[in-house]
């Protein structure tokens, strides 16, 4: 039975926001389903630090007592994945989220619209720019509070006299004693804090205290200072040769960059999700550190998949009237006949979108053999916007031929099927 909601055209099954650990196993997952009856969704990434978020760290492992495997090796075998899929990342930020029924209007800062059925929030404590170029003279406030002290020692032990940056929120007015203890005075300290709060009592400290946030790390080679935006908007850079990130202040209170406002939130900030990772909003999961559960690279893994399949059976719900099925999901109490199809037959309402490259379209359909000007025709507009209905007015393949074709893109993971 095809759906019985009608939707406006939109552009993608599913849009991820955040391509940490979390948001790239989420995304491969909504788009590749190991299965042969698989449908795959069409899948956005939005980052304006590329891929890998925090996990590209060089501290950042997965661990056990007999095993370590490195972050950045872990996200770079997803990164491939992504790349091999055609997975499209806007190296953007997100900065508002808006519900239109069962359509999500993402917002970005680059000015960019997208419409999408499903959303998986995968942001992380707070969104990076382009760290990853200057990690030796980025510190980072993590492991146990006892070893703050070494931190903070080796951190000022710079040359001369110094601008030293510290970026955090209200909490770190956690660390201003022990960032006097051990910089007796020799730099200059601002404190760059991203707060919720209206005015956040900070105490007296041996700096300034700015309220904002860093858009862009600057330097020929290494570091030159920061681009920060404050809270009323103006644009400054901040000279300075070393930065410290008080991530331990975004594990207590994370910080969005984007309008959130109607998701339900912990008295932390962090959003609340069921063991589906769906949010309270419908269609909308989320999943690794933004939930503000064990902040790990293996945790975030595991929820990223779990939100991918959760948004990937929501999808195929509503576009089959049925339960994927797939080894995944809780087995389903149905008789198996002779000829039981996993995978019926797609609604004549439904719009094909082309997931490929024309150059790999070309290839599977060389595979396919078929005709090859009515094929030809069909890959040219199968766009997500014209139904199979309108496709077969085309009469450029008959009724069974185009429904063959599909299920052959289908099983090449080559078309999504929008509503
Ligand atoms: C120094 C350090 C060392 C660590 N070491 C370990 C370790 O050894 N072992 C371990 O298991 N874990 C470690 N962790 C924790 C681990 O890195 C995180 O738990 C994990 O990366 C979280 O994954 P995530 O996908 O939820 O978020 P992140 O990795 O933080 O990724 C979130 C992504 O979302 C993006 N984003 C945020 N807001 C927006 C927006 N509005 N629009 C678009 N994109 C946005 C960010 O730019 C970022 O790329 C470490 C963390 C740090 C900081």
């Amino acid at each position: 039975m095809p759906t019985k909601f009608s939707y406006p055209p939109y552009d993608y099954d599913v849009a991820v926001i955040g391509a940490g650990p979390a948001g790239m196993t989420a995304a491969i997952r909504t788009r590749w389903v190991k299965s042969y009856k698989a449908v795959p969704c069409s899948t956005v990434i939005f980052d304006k630090a590329g891929l890998g978020g925090l996990a590209k760290w060089r501290s950042c492992m997965l661990t056990g007592p007999s095993f370590h495997l490195m972050g950045a090796d872990v996200v770079g075998r997803f990164r491939k994945d992504i790349e091999d899929l055609e997975i499209p990342l806007i190296l953007s930020r997100v900065i508002k989220l808006e519900m239109d029924g069962a359509i999500k209007i993402i917002h970005t800062d680059a000015g960019e619209t997208i419409r999408t059925l499903a959303v998986i929030i995968a942001t992380g404590f707070r969104s990076l720019c382009n760290e990853q170029d200057y990690l030796k003279q980025i510190a980072i406030t993590y492991m146990g509070y006892e070893f703050f002290e070494e931190l903070l020692n080796n951190f000022f032990s710079m040359e001369g006299r110094q601008t030293a940056l510290i970026v955090g929120n209200e909490f770190t007015r956690n660390l201003v004693d022990l960032i006097e203890a051990c910089n007796r005075g020799r730099h200059a300290v601002i404190y760059l804090i991203d707060s919720n709060a209206a005015d956040t009592p900070f105490p007296a400290a041996a700096g300034s205290v700015l309220p904002g946030k860093i858009i862009r790390y600057e330097g020929q080679g290494a570091l030159e200072g920061v681009r920060v935006l404050l809270k009323g908007g103006e644009e400054r850079f901040i000279p300075c040769k070393k930065v410290l990130l008080d991530y331990n202040s975004y594990e207590l209170s994370p910080r969005y960059d984007f309008d959130s406002a109607a998701l339900k939130k912990d008295a932390r900030g962090f959003i609340e999700v069921d063991r589906e990772m769906q949010t309270s909003l419908p269609g909308v999961y989320a999943a690794g550190d933004v939930t503000g559960l064990y902040a790990t690279v293996g945790r975030s893994i595991g929820d990223g998949i779990v939100a991918g399949f959760s948004a990937y059976k929501r999808l195929f719900k509503l576009k089959f009237n049925c339960e994927p099925c797939l080894f995944a999901y809780a087995a389903q109490d149905v008789k198996i006949t002779p000829g039981f199809k996993d995978l019926p037959r797609p609604a004549k309402n439904l719009r094909p979108k082309l997931l490929v490259s024309a150059e790999n379209a070309a290839r599977i359909a060389a595979e396919y053999g078929g005709k090859r000007n009515g094929i030809d025709a069909f890959l040219s507009s199968c766009n997500g916007v014209k139904t199979i209905t309108e496709h077969l007015k085309d009469r450029s393949l008959e009724e069974n031929e185009l429904f063959d074709f599909i299920e052959f893109l289908l099983t090449k993971k080559a078309v999504a099927l929008h509503l």
